[in-house]
């Protein structure tokens, strides 16, 4: 006979497993320890949220061409097991991953903003009309919505993009900054438009390489009359080599 109390509990829930260990955990994600082990506590860029080796504050690059935005927050680096999870969430839509992931996130913005700072608004990385037709899936409107249940601040969907970003793997960041300009557009609504005014406001995204997305997104916002725009994201590369 089970005399174990913990087998009772594992038996009644047998998912509560760390998603990296695979130890028991009575809540599901990750077990404490994994949770330590796991917790991002690199010195980055302010701005962009870029890995930096000294604690300067703000990275070469943000000096040299400062963004639109004002500060990248992000959960975690993009490298194994936070990479791995998050191909899975995005490409085999394996929402356990995505709940981890956004969990990470919503942790790292309570940790990093009072309450009287945190944006009014969250706006997610919109797809191309034709590949969210045949995705049908957008992960940053997934991630903005677990964001805006947890932290109360409204999710308006108010970009959209003007053509398919294509593979941008190949190009150096000059020539995707160049290939997104103009991209990202307001929602021709006045009444969208009137309620950015003055506003302070969080882009969603899932992963941050050149931050040319960022850039051209946070410098249509500003345009529009936005005070203040931040980018959160799931992760973030430590170089500039991935697409975004
Ligand atoms: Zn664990
Ligand atoms: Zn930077």
């Amino acid at each position: 006979m089970n005399r174990n109390p913990l087998n009772w509990l594992r038996l009644a829930q047998p998912h509560q497993t760390c998603r990296h260990c695979h130890a028991f955990t009575i809540s599901g994600g990750l077990c404490a320890p994994c949770q330590n082990a796991l917790q991002d506590t690199r010195l980055r860029c302010f701005r962009c949220a870029l890995p930096l080796n000294d604690p300067a504050g703000i990275c070469g690059e943000c000096i040299a061409n400062p963004p639109a935005f004002e500060q990248t927050v992000c959960a975690d680096s993009y490298r194994p097991p936070v990479s791995h999870w998050l191909q899975n969430f995005k490409d085999s839509r394996d929402l356990r991953d995505g709940h981890l992931l956004s969990q990470r996130l919503i942790q790292r913005v309570k940790s990093l903003y009072c309450t009287d700072d945190l944006p009014h608004y969250l706006i997610p990385v919109p797809l191309h009309w034709r590949r969210a037709l045949w995705r049908n899936f957008n992960q940053s409107s997934w991630i903005a919505r677990q964001l805006s249940k947890e932290l109360h601040i409204p999710a308006l969907q108010c970009l959209h993009r003007t053509r398919p970003g294509g593979d941008q793997r190949h190009l150096s960041r000059q020539d995707r900054l160049r290939n997104l300009r103009g991209v990202f557009k307001l929602a021709d609504d006045p009444a969208m438009r009137q309620q950015l005014q003055q506003r302070h406001v969080a882009v969603i995204d899932d992963v941050i390489t050149t931050t040319a997305t960022a850039r051209a997104i946070s410098s249509e916002l500003r345009r529009q009359g936005a005070a203040r725009v931040d980018i959160w994201s799931l992760a973030r590369t430590d170089k500039t080599h991935l697409s975004d």
